[in-house]
């Protein structure tokens, strides 16, 4: 069975519904994963906003938006009376429930159950429009199986043995329809996978099942070898090794969650990204390719701080690497690119919430300079060091860039760089005209 999963644009109008159930009905027995229609976590995080600051009123008329999109949403999509009064139903049962947070205590339980309407409305939509159309459906209610950890991880075991029940109690279904994002947490309530989650949904569910494959539907013909929005010309990747395709989802293509590549990558299960525009184009495929030696796509990720110790003292000294690094970990600041000599470090982090007190404490092992508003360029490929000649590629492209760091040799998969944000377009173009 392959995991099929569609983001917010592909569900994102009653006409992209029907384009999606028509793409399903083309792949035999399916588990469906969606997203929620584009924009509407978005409103649900601004209407629980504005409950959370007793703006009632506005989070009320925010509702009857809302629910004035799914009701032309409703006509739209279902084509008989009976089932068009059932989606209403829906619609009514949903915006009832939101309303009654109004005048509430609004914490973070409540937000989380907020958040978990976008996909609970898209799913029973499209279920019904699928009946409708006569297709053999069942809709699970991805709360019964999909449960996070008391760390916030995914409980994988629990996943498995319950996602598994749920198949073999209703084994002769041609469609399984479930909620992307949506889980429980390590007490039971309602909780979530994080903003852009339903890809990370589709990637657990499809290592719980030992899928044939996981199909991530969105609106852009694969992953592509370069960022479309600054350079032109760019080409769909056609096949990504796991690794590649990880750093690639992390340092900046948007294209595919960072964190949906793991569970995939260990079940051994591929993951390809196709275009519900064009359903026919090949896309790209994720799976443990061959080395083929070759320089794959560029990306990019802004808002990166370059933070430098320099100190004396580490001239031939053990244990200064770790004072540093625990001293972000103390601070639980996530490092992207380290660079070192024998007389300093460099690091890199895009999370600047406790930056002071990091600085604070690094002063003591020497002087420390920051540098703001940089970009990590990375280019991604089977970047293997008995290879030749690709670090001296992508350096001579760069011969014109002022580069603050370089980072090589972490993986088989990556080189960084890092440049200021006014360098980030020139650089990209650059490399795409010398790599590609
Ligand atoms: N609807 C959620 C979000 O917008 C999850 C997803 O679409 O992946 O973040
Ligand atoms: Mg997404």
């Amino acid at each position: 069975m392959k995991v099929i999963k569609f983001g917010g644009t592909s569900v994102g109008s009653a006409q992209r519904m029907k384009n999606m159930v028509d793409i399903v009905v083309r792949e035999g027995k399916v588990m469906v994963v969606l997203s929620a229609m584009s924009g509407t976590t978005n409103s649900l995080i601004s209407i629980t906003d504005k409950l959370k600051n007793n703006l009632d009123e506005e989070a009320l008329s925010c509702i009857g938006e809302l629910e004035k999109k799914y009701t032309a949403t409703v006509d739209e999509l279902l084509p008989s009376s009976d089932s068009r009064a059932k989606g209403l139903v829906v619609v009514d049962e949903i915006m009832g429930k939101l309303r009654g947070y109004a005048g509430t205590n609004i914490k973070v339980k409540q937000e989380k159950e907020i958040v978990a309407f976008g996909e609970k409305l898209s799913t029973r939509l499209v279920n019904l429009y699928m009946r409708e159309r006569g297709l053999d459906v069942i809709l699970l209610d991805a709360a019964e199986f999909m449960r996070i950890k008391e760390d916030g991880e995914p409980d994988t075991e629990y996943i498995k043995k319950h996602i598994t029940d749920k198949l073999d109690s209703n084994p002769s279904h041609m469609i399984y329809l479930t909620q992307g994002f949506i889980c429980r947490n390590h007490i039971g309530e309602i909780d979530n996978l994080q903003r852009g989650g339903s890809d990370y949904t589709a990637s657990l569910i499809g290592s719980a099942i030992n899928a044939d494959e996981i199909q991530i539907w969105t609106d852009i013909d694969g992953m592509h070898n370069n960022d479309p929005r600054f350079v032109e010309g760019t080409a769909p990747v056609h096949e990504l090794h796991f690794e590649e395709a990880a750093e690639l989802a992390y340092f900046g293509a948007k294209i595919l969650h960072p964190t949906c590549v793991q569970p995939a990558k260990s079940a051994n299960i591929p993951v390809r990204l196709l275009n519900t525009m064009q359903p026919d184009a090949p896309g790209t495929v994720i799976y443990n390719t061959k080395p083929d030696h070759k320089i794959k796509a560029i990306a990019a990720k802004d808002n990166i701080t370059a933070i430098k110790i320099k100190s004396s003292r580490m001239l031939l000294a053990y244990g200064f690497l770790r004072k540093v690094f625990e001293i972000f970990e103390k601070h639980h600041t996530a490092i992207d690119m380290i660079t070192t000599s024998e007389v300093g470090v460099s690091v890199t982090i895009d999370n600047e919430d406790n930056i002071d007190p990091i600085i604070n404490e690094l002063s003591q092992y020497g002087a420390v300079t920051v540098d703001r508003d940089m970009v990590i360029i990375c280019v991604v490929g089977d970047l293997e060091w008995q290879n030749r000649g690709f670090e001296a590629k992508v350096v001579d492209a760069l011969r014109n860039v002022p580069v603050r760091m370089i980072s090589y040799g972490g993986s088989n998969y990556n080189i960084s760089l890092l440049v200021k944000k006014e360098d980030k377009i020139r650089s990209l173009q650059l490399l795409s005209e010398h790599l590609f």
